[in-house]
């Protein structure tokens, strides 16, 4: 068997590496199909079909990727001189490989296996939990994914916290000290902007967002937009489900997966254009580099930043509608033919502080985040008991947003990141809006008048000037320095509360 011999060269390892991750990755686009295909048209008989091609698939991947020779290979690679160059595709690929073979093989085979029986079981109860507001019947499995997840991270902590473990599997090479001391600096920023706003005499009309507005004109309306920003239609699609996502099927195929509420056309809207921002990311990659790191996206923190620029600091600019308000005129003229841009404008950034964070607006949004992170690093240090857990969440939130949900299930229970046992991943919500408005800043100073190029719809220019600083490089930089290669300094919370400030010192007069 091939597979047996010792190739001799660097060359020879390379190769063989590269072609066993091509592989790796075209098979795991299957299982993206399959779930792309679970979340939108199969039918419900299918479900327990669907559990078995996809828990055969999972074996498959755990299987190649835990293979001795893919860590013989990476021995060798990493012994040789091909990977001097630290940016190189080679480099880049050998040491991605590494992390995410270290990633399965340094953990015990038992306890991997437990935390996945675990977790299956985990999520069923805290869907069980969430609907009866019962924070009991979640609290034994919360405390078992807490202790196993701990138990995990002791595997890859090497004498950092066992936190950061958590939060490298999201955002590679990010760790909680610098998270915290940039969250920290954010903070009080943003809760003093949220209560200047509360406070301020100007309002939005919000209610015009909630009107009717018909379905298939959403649609309608969805697609015009997505296809002017950029999203090409020749290598995507966009279908309805009940979480919005994007599936990246591979070059030349991304879907976006959304959904729609006729009395709610924000929900809708914003959604489409939150998951064509990372569609124009996964669009954006280099397709030769495909299968490999070089042509992953970086982080979950820069994927989130691309979906973020698009929703809020592109889609909810005055110069964004002043293009495409005329046409959402034409579209939704029974229900809009009364209102003025302005208005229109001011309802798609209306704040106020609610108990949801998905429904969060761009201000409050973060302070969410916020108290999630807070609360997550303190039970994965253990500092904070998962049976005290409902207490902590509603004092953090009393402190962060001023209210106190009147229940766990608008409270601790509202997402269901804990429940699949994903601890670390919060963090990369805010970091996302962190490195959007950075990005957007320069983009701005190196692109010229984009307010000017978005009023005559051209978004062309943004989209290019992000192709060459964020997507084409896949996974060639850590995300903070992929940022700073980008924008001349390392992330920031500075731009992203000047142009908070910009804006809703403007609207509201501040
Ligand atoms: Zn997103």
């Amino acid at each position: 068997m091939a597979a047996m011999q010792k190739p001799r060269k660097p060359e020879e390892m390379y190769t063989e590496l590269v072609r066993w991750a091509r592989d790796q990755t075209l098979l795991a686009s299957c299982s993206e199909l399959l779930s792309w295909d679970e979340e939108t048209y199969m039918p419900r008989g299918g479900v327990a079909h669907r559990g078995n091609q996809l828990a055969l698939i999972a074996g498959l991947l755990h299987e190649r990727i835990t293979s001795p020779r893919i860590g013989d290979l990476l021995a060798g690679l990493e012994a040789s001189d091909l990977v001097r160059d630290p940016a190189s595709p080679e480099a880049v690929n050998v040491r991605q490989i590494r992390r995410l073979y270290d990633r399965k093989t340094k953990v015990p085979r038992d306890l991997l296996q437990e935390i996945v029986r675990t977790t299956a079981f985990a999520q069923q109860e805290w869907g069980a939990a969430y609907h009866d507001a019962d924070f009991a019947r979640f609290r034994p499995w919360l405390e078992k994914l807490v202790t196993l997840r701990r138990k995990e991270a002791q595997c890859h902590a090497a004498g950092r916290p066992l936190y950061d473990a958590l939060l490298d599997i999201y955002e590679a090479g990010a760790c909680s000290a610098d998270v915290t001391a940039l969250f920290g600096a954010l903070r009080p920023e943003v809760a003093s902007l949220a209560n200047e706003i509360s406070a301020a005499r100007r309002k939005p009309k919000a209610g015009i967002f909630r009107r009717d507005f018909p379905v298939d004109r959403q649609r309608v309306f969805g697609e015009a937009v997505a296809t002017e920003v950029g999203f090409d239609f020749k290598r995507g699609r966009i279908d309805t489900t009940i979480h919005p996502f994007v599936a990246s099927i591979g070059p030349g195929d991304c879907r976006i997966a959304t959904r729609y509420a006729a009395d709610n056309f924000g929900m809708g809207f914003f959604a489409i254009l939150h998951e064509v921002g990372h569609a124009l990311y996964e669009q954006g990659l280099d397709p030769e580099q495909y299968g490999t790191p070089m042509g992953e996206p970086a982080s979950l923190g820069v994927h989130e930043s691309q979906s973020r620029l698009w929703e809020n600091t592109v889609g909810r600019s005055l110069a964004f509608w002043r293009h495409f308000f005329p046409l959402a005129r034409e579209v939704f003229h029974e229900t809009l033919h009364d209102v003025s841009l302005e208005d229109f404008h001011f309802a798609a950034n209306a704040v106020a502080p609610g108990h949801n964070r998905s429904q969060a607006d761009e201000v409050t949004y973060n302070l969410h985040v916020l108290v999630r992170f807070e609360l997550e690093s303190a039970m994965i240090a253990g500092d904070l008991a998962p049976a005290d857990l409902p207490g902590a969440w509603n004092e953090a939130c009393a402190r962060c947003l001023g209210i106190v949900p009147p229940d766990d299930r608008e409270g601790c229970l509202q997402d269901g990141h804990w429940g699949s046992g994903m601890f670390g991943y919060f963090p990369t919500y805010t970091l996302g809006n962190i490195y959007a408005a950075q990005l957007f800043a320069k983009a701005s100073e190196e692109v010229g008048d984009l307010d000017g190029a978005f009023t005559r719809g051209e978004f062309a220019g943004l989209v290019e000037w992000l192709r060459d600083k964020v997507h084409r490089h896949g996974q060639r930089y850590r995300a903070g320095e992929l940022i700073e290669r980008a924008t001349g300094a390392p992330p920031s919370h500075r731009p992203l509360i000047e142009q908070l400030r910009r804006k809703y010192g403007e609207l509201y007069g501040l």
